[in-house]
């Protein structure tokens, strides 16, 4: 594997590299009024990130409007896979505002007929439909709904839907109640008993994972007979990039199959090439019945897809799926260019193949400091080094929190997940590989200087 390249030291402005340019401390004194009235008008839940101004973005680059440019190791969090503002998204885009035709609702478009074709196209054999929303959140409102539906019309006591501990889903009423947070579920106030949660698979082997959590779930007078559908994340980003054991999500599988349950994917996240699949899901070599998008789908414009065996789309009877912004055109545009590109320039393949070189770097990383960082994990381009006090093994929040901070400083657009210990490393597919080894760099000497 290749040598690991030096970067100047860390703090000393300017920094003025091949990708990154940081000319003032950060955060830039010219950013404060704007963070200020951000701060002012908006709830605070929001005020969680470093305080960096975004101006512009483009391919693997976050530019603020002081001098200073990042190189994005976020992808926006997992959303720029073809890079920001990529040239075929921006032309599509500009061609879409010449038509001009920037809403239509649920009336037909012509985007939208090609939009759906190539995400069936792209897909697996057996996912025939789709279905388009805005966010990945709502995908999973549909995926529960359609899941309900296919119970239902099996036996009216065919409705729990099993997650995982350790899951994110999203912020919306169901979504939320299939995710791991019980610190964010306080407002439910009234949860579905029908969705449940078990373990992520640890330890014994995939398919004695699974009897297991299903004899649990028993024991709580909750018959198998009764699951709907099984929801599983590509990955669990929360603390991860956590995969499944392929033999526990085949075990799932079966286990589905043979009881009329629905196998549905959250790929919101780790779709799209992400992992060096198209879909997480094709690590496991199994078939998903549901398979729900967004983030990486258009790499820009708010977009989220349900893909999913046609009989199993059409269990919603007409009328009873909509969205206003539904296959919003600019946004089709934006994400027929994306799925063009993936496929022109071979991302997939590159993600896995740049992957190689985020592994090996992390794993260096690793080997110098074994007492505080317990993992570090992924896959094609999603890996994250998980931080951990000596003593007890427990997430290191604050040792995570300074690195993203102190990359920050020097050039390198990190973040990390709050709790976890968890520093996340998602670069766009795109990224050339001089860049992505500069920002490998750039977190090596984090590290150092913050363990240190
Ligand atoms: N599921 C997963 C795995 C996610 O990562 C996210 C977003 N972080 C969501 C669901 C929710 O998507 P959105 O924020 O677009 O509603």
């Amino acid at each position: 594997m290749q040598k690991e390249p030096t970067s100047p030291p860390l703090h000393r402005i300017p920094i003025k590299t091949a990708h990154r340019r940081i000319v003032t401390p950060i955060p830039a004194s010219q950013s404060q009024p704007v963070l200020e009235k951000l701060r002012r008008y908006e709830p605070r839940a929001l005020d969680v990130l470093p305080p960096v101004l975004w101006d512009r973005a483009q391919g693997h680059q976050i530019y603020d409007a002081f001098g200073n440019c990042w190189i994005d190791f976020t992808s926006g969090i997992y959303v720029a896979n073809v890079g920001h503002a990529h040239p075929d998204v921006c032309a599509a885009l500009h061609q879409q505002i010449g038509q001009p035709l920037l809403h239509a609702y649920l009336y037909a478009t012509e985007i939208r007929a090609r939009l759906v074709e190539k995400l069936v196209q792209i897909s697996a054999p057996n996912l025939t439909k789709t279905f388009l929303a805005s966010t990945g959140s709502e995908t999973i409102e549909v995926a529960i709904k359609l899941a309900r539906l296919h119970g239902l019309a099996i036996d009216a006591k065919k409705t729990v839907i099993v997650s995982h501990a350790g899951a994110y889903h999203g912020r919306t009423m169901g979504a939320q109640q299939l995710a791991s947070a019980p610190d964010q579920q306080k407002w439910i106030v009234h949860p579905d008993p029908d969705l449940v949660q078990i373990p992520f698979p640890s330890g014994e082997d995939g398919p004695q994972a699974l009897a297991s959590a299903l004899d649990h779930l028993q024991a709580n007078g909750i018959q198998p007979e009764r699951i709907a559908a099984f929801i599983v994340e590509g990955y669990q980003g929360i603390g991860g990039p956590l995969f499944f054991p392929s033999d526990y999500i085949q075990a799932m599988a079966n286990w589905a199959h043979d009881h009329q349950a629905l196998v549905v994917f959250d790929e919101i996240q780790s779709g799209f090439g992400r992992t060096g699949k198209l879909f997480a899901y094709e690590h496991y070599g199994i078939d998903a019945d549901l398979v729900c998008c967004g983030k990486g789908i258009s790499s820009s414009l708010p977009l989220s897809a349900v893909l999913g065996r046609g009989p199993l789309m059409d269990l919603a009877a007409p009328g009873h799926l909509s969205s206003t912004h539904t296959a919003n055109p600019m946004s089709c545009a934006a994400a027929l260019a994306t799925l063009e590109v993936i496929q022109r320039e071979g991302l997939v393949a590159a993600a896995a193949d740049k992957g190689k070189i985020v592994q090996y770097r992390l794993q260096k990383i690793q080997q110098r400091y074994p007492d505080q960082i317990g993992h570090v994990l992924g896959r094609g381009m999603v890996h994250a080094i998980i931080f951990i006090h000596p003593d007890s093994g427990d997430p290191n929040t604050e040792l995570a929190q300074r690195v993203t901070d102190c990359a920050i400083e020097n050039g390198l657009m990190l973040f990390y997940a709050h709790g976890s210990g968890s520093v996340k490393i998602g670069p766009p597919l795109t990224i050339p590989k001089d860049a992505l080894e500069e920002g490998l760099t750039v977190l090596t000497d984090s590290v150092s200087a913050c363990v240190g």
